[in-house]
């Protein structure tokens, strides 16, 4: 008798388990596109600066400025 009970226990727990894991898989997707997506956007802002000869504005890794050749 108390096999059925254990059973019906770990089917439970299973389940449970399931759906516990399900969500924090899918919140941690979410989590890391929007981690991504921040990431790519202070990148983004971060490697590009304004050149102080002509204003324009380019990647930091220049060693000048690629519009009018400004060297820093
Ligand atoms: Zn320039």
């Amino acid at each position: 008798m108390y096999i059925i009970v254990w059973i019906f226990s770990i089917a439970v727990f299973f389940t449970i388990l399931y759906f516990v894991v399900k969500n924090a898989v899918r919140n941690a997707i979410i989590e890391a596109r929007v981690v991504t997506r921040i990431k790519v956007e202070i990148e983004d802002e971060i490697s590009k600066t304004a050149c102080p000869s002509c204003g324009g504005e380019h990647d930091m890794d220049f060693p000048k400025c690629p519009f009018c050749k400004h060297r820093y």
